[in-house]
C-alpha cells in the first residue's frame, strides 16, 4: 500500500468507527447511515484510492473541478453526489457525471436539471438544499431554500420530467440562532423532512453533517453524512 492509501485508509477507519459508535449511541443500524467522501480538492487518484478502500459514495462541490475527475475514474463503480451551489449555464455539465445533486434550491434551477436530465435520457436523483437561517422567498448565503420555500421546490421536483424527489440537505449554519448548535439545526431539518415527506414518501434521504458535526447528524437521523477534512485532510483553502 503506498504511503496516501494507507493514510485514507486510517482515516477512514477513524470515521467509520465515529459513525458507528454515533449510531449505537443513537440505537440506529449503521447500515441505515451511508458516508459520502466529499473528495473536492483532492486529485483523482485520492478517489481510485477510495475505491480501492471500499467507499462507494464521492461528492464534490464545483463542475470545473469535478468533472475532469469524474471522467478520470468512470472505470470505478462510484456514485457521483454533487453538493455545490449550481448555476443553470452548470446543469447540462454536471449531468454528465452526477447521480445525485444535493443542492436544489430554487425553480429555474429544478427547469434546467429537467431539461438536461430529458435531453440525456436519465433520471436524477434531487435533494432540496434547505438553509435553515434564510428569510422566506430568499435563497442562503451559501445557496439553499428558505424552510418556508422547501415543499414548492420538492414539488416542482416531484412533477418534473427526469427527476426524482430523493429528500433534503443541510449544512449547520455558522450565523443566526442555530450556530454552534448543529444538534437543534439537525433536529430542524428532521422536521422539515417529516412534513415534506406527507406530500412525498419517497423522499427519505437526509444530508446533514460534515466532519465536524457527524455525531449531531446521526443522532437526529441522517441518512447521508458528508466528510470531506475526517478522511482525506485540511484542504490548503475552503474549496
Ligand atoms: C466541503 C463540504 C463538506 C465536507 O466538509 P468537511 O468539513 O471537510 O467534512 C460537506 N458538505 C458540503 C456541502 C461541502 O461543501
Amino acid at each position: 500500500m503506498t504511503e496516501r492509501k494507507a493514510q485514507l485508509a486510517a482515516n477512514l477507519a477513524r470515521v467509520e468507527e465515529r459513525i458507528a459508535a454515533a449510531c449505537e449511541a443513537a440505537g440506529r443500524e449503521r447500515k441505515d447511515v451511508t458516508l459520502i467522501v466529499v473528495t473536492k480538492t483532492y486529485p483523482a487518484s485520492d478517489v481510485r484510492f477510495l475505491a480501492e478502500l471500499g467507499v462507494r459514495d464521492v461528492a464534490e462541490n464545483r463542475d470545473q473541478e469535478a468533472k475532469p475527475k469524474a471522467a478520470d475514474c468512470s472505470d470505478l463503480d462510484l456514485q457521483w453526489h454533487f453538493v455545490g451551489q449550481l448555476q443553470t449555464n452548470k446543469v447540462r455539465s454536471v449531468m454528465g457525471y452526477a447521480d445525485v445533486v444535493h443542492s436544489v434550491d430554487r425553480l429555474r434551477l429544478v427547469e434546467a436539471l429537467s431539461s438536461a436530465a430529458v435531453r440525456r435520457g436519465r433520471e436524477i436523483g434531487c435533494l432540496v438544499q434547505v438553509a435553515l437561517d434564510a428569510p422566506s422567498g430568499s435563497l442562503g448565503g451559501r445557496g439553499g431554500a428558505a424552510p418556508a420555500d422547501v415543499l414548492a421546490v420538492a414539488d416542482a421536483v416531484a412533477q418534473a420530467p427526469g427527476l426524482r424527489i430523493d429528500g433534503l440537505m443541510t449544512v449547520a449554519p455558522l450565523a443566526g440562532e442555530y450556530a454552534g448548535n448543529p444538534r437543534a439545526a439537525f433536529d430542524r431539518l428532521m422536521e422539515i423532512s417529516t412534513s415534506v415527506r406527507e406530500s412525498h414518501p419517497a423522499a427519505t434521504m437526509v444530508s446533514a453533517g460534515m466532519s465536524s458535526d457527524l455525531e449531531e447528524a446521526v443522532s437526529a437521523g441522517a441518512t447521508h453524512v458528508r466528510v470531506g477534512t475526517a478522511v482525506l485532510g485540511v484542504r490548503p483553502r475552503l474549496g
